[in-house]
């Protein structure tokens, strides 16, 4: 029997190709992922039926093989998998796959929005229409008997089918490039798009006599088959020339999704890295994007490594994607494992945690600002770290501050610094009295810290600078001050003139012998403001905050005794000056002119 039939693909789109093209502009090149996913399909369908015993030929090599010819303009993708009988084509190509890409249009064409569009999947076999002008398919199937058809279309509605010759069973997809699309007949395109989609296709795929692709990933093995020696391996092959990852989770789940992937935690050097070494998202190790900002919850987007799930829709918008019930339990089950590895790590070697935890401590804060949840699991890991380098956990932390920090109100005040060397004199001046001193020095601190205050409870957190000591932690033993109210008065307005400055506000406390002068603070509150307005970058809510900086004057001080005692009004605004300047200098706050002039005065002393 000879068979030539003509026939109408019968859709009621005219013709959907150029729509095809026009949506799927910028990603024109999946069109080779989706046509080698198909013939990884189609072998591996045929080893299930040589497994169940309904195929008793051999097998044989089942490679997918890539190939191109410059000269005939052809990119042909040949599988030897189960093939297809006539009816098959009519059916499986004609309809199934015609009604998907229509589908997939009428779904989208009105939309404008290309972004709406990720994933891109279910329009399989006619994304070949993006860059082919015909394509031709050449196929045998693995039923005995049946013969080789050739189908061959033109991007129009209507197709040929005829019978044709082939060696064995199995499918010949031959593209015949159009003439905008003559990009992807070179070698290292081809290369790049087959390294990018098929890397880890479970199927060895063949571009140039070589194997590309690894086709049993680790991730798809059992972690008991694994050593870290496989993992590190795995890291290396993933992000090359990448500093070794702190640790690891394999993920490995069945229900209610399917899920499977490993999670690197990378040891973080800059902010770039983090950029491009991004978790890649797979659907059964076929690459599908490393945008996966709605399936991974915020904060571990930090992390590195690879997510297979069959599990996630891939073809509908972002905020589908976020309201998708699967994407939520997967949300939560990857945050669940983080918290758990965490708290294991934790537990299990804790000086090893605590050697980490310069590196981590980034992605707990996050997770615990960003996620209840995390919290919840986070709050009995997380590390306070004072500056002598001591770690505590929470409720370590809290015991400690208890006995120690206590004020005359029963708060427990937690003192910080966010700059250890630019606060030095502040620091010594906490730790004379026997307080601790944490270090919160990183951007995310703000953050953390305030979360942290709602958290607790009775408790504040205060940068050593907020106030001085005394006033840090008040616990009702007020100094006497030796300076009468008229005096109190007096040295107000030597400083007040002296510092010419209305927003830096003048007070006279009764503070020990044994500190400076003159301190500057900045008030807690007001500073964590101007912070907050600094990071926003706008002139938002906050914007324009002015640096609030109190000068308190120890009016127990030896030198504010001189300066008092001396009736010449020119030294006393020099001694003045010097106590503000210094009490400048320990806040980093004297320069420019000021810090010269500072500079040179001390120098004359020495001469
Ligand atoms: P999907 O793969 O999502 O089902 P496609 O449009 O990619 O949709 O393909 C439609 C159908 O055509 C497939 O389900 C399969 O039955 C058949 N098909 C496509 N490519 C091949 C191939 N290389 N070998 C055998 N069958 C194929």
């Amino acid at each position: 029997m000879t068979m030539q039939e003509k026939g109408n693909i019968s859709i009621h789109t005219e013709n959907i190709f150029p729509i095809i093209k026009k949506f799927l502009y910028s990603d024109h090149e999946i069109f080779l992922r989706e046509l080698v996913s198909n013939a990884v399909d189609a072998s591996q369908k045929l080893k299930r039926l040589s497994a169940i015993g309904e195929y008793g030929e051999e097998l044989g090599e089942l490679k997918v093989k890539v190939s191109f010819n410059k000269e005939e303009k052809t990119i042909t993708i040949a599988d030897a998998g189960i093939g297809m009988t006539a009816d098959e084509v009519k059916k499986y190509i004609n309809q199934i796959a015609f009604s998907g890409a229509t589908e997939f249009v009428e779904k989208y064409k009105d939309k404008g929005d290309e972004k709406a569009i990720i994933g891109h999947f279910g329009l399989g076999f006619y994304s070949a229409f993006m860059v082919a002008e015909r394509v031709d398919i050449i196929t045998k199937s693995y039923k005995a008997d049946a013969p080789a058809v050739k189908w061959s279309c033109d991007g129009s509605t209507e197709y040929e089918l005829t019978e044709a010759t082939r060696e064995g069973r199995g499918t010949d997809i031959i593209l015949h490039i159009a003439e905008d699309s003559v990009e992807f007949l070179e070698s290292f395109r081809l290369k790049q798009i087959l390294d990018k989609y098929c890397k880890f296709l479970p199927v060895e795929i063949e571009f140039e006599e070589a194997v590309i692709n690894n086709p049993t990933p680790i991730w798809a093995k059992s972690p008991s088959e694994l050593t870290d020696e496989d993992y590190l391996k795995f890291y290396e092959e993933l992000y090359p020339m990448s500093e070794k990852p702190l640790f690891w989770i394999h993920l490995n789940v069945d229900y209610p999704f399917n899920l499977t992937g490993i999670l690197y935690f990378p040891k973080v050097k800059n902010e770039l890295q983090l950029q491009r070494e991004k978790i890649q998202l797979y659907s059964r190790q076929v690459f599908i994007t490393d945008e996966v900002k709605d399936v991974v919850p915020e904060f571990l987007m930090l992390l590195h490594g690879v997510i297979d799930s069959p599990d996630i829709p891939l073809n509908v918008s972002r905020s589908f994607l976020q309201a998708d019930a699967n994407v939520k339990k997967i949300n939560n089950y990857i945050t669940r494992k983080v918290a758990e590895k965490l708290g294991d790590l934790f537990k299990n070697d804790r000086a090893a945690y605590e050697e980490k935890f310069e590196n981590i401590g980034l992605f707990v804060k996050y997770g615990m600002i960003s996620d209840e949840k995390f919290y919840d699991k986070a709050k009995d890991f997380c590390l306070l770290q004072s500056i002598a380098g001591k770690y505590y956990t929470f409720s370590e932390y809290a015991e400690f501050a208890q006995e120690n920090q206590k004020d005359k109100d029963e708060n427990v005040v937690y003192l910080y610094a966010s700059d250890i060397k630019g606060q030095d004199g502040y620091i010594q001046s906490a730790t004379k009295r026997g307080y601790d001193v944490l270090k919160l020095d990183q951007v995310l601190d703000g953050h953390f810290i305030n979360m942290l205050e709602s958290k607790f409870v009775k408790t504040s957190i205060k940068r050593v600078d907020a106030d001085t000591i005394e006033k840090l932690i008040d616990k009702g033993i007020n100094l006497e001050a030796v300076l009468s109210d008229t005096e109190k008065e007096q040295l107000k307005t030597v400083f007040e003139e002296v510092i010419n400055d209305k927003s830096r506000v003048v007070q006279i406390e009764a503070m020990p012998v044994d500190e400076l002068p003159a301190i500057v603070t900045q008030n807690e509150f007001m500073r964590r403001m101007s912070d907050m307005s600094k990071l926003g970058g706008s002139a938002g809510m906050f914007g324009g905050f002015p640096s609030n900086y109190t000068i308190a004057i120890n009016a127990n001080h030896p030198a504010i005794g001189k300066i008092l005692q001396t009736s010449d009004a020119l030294t006393q605004k020099a001694l003045a000056k010097q106590v503000y300047d210094l009490a400048l200098l320990s806040q980093n706050l004297l320069t420019g002119a000021d810090l010269t002039a500072f500079i040179q005065r001390t120098a004359q002393h020495l001469s």
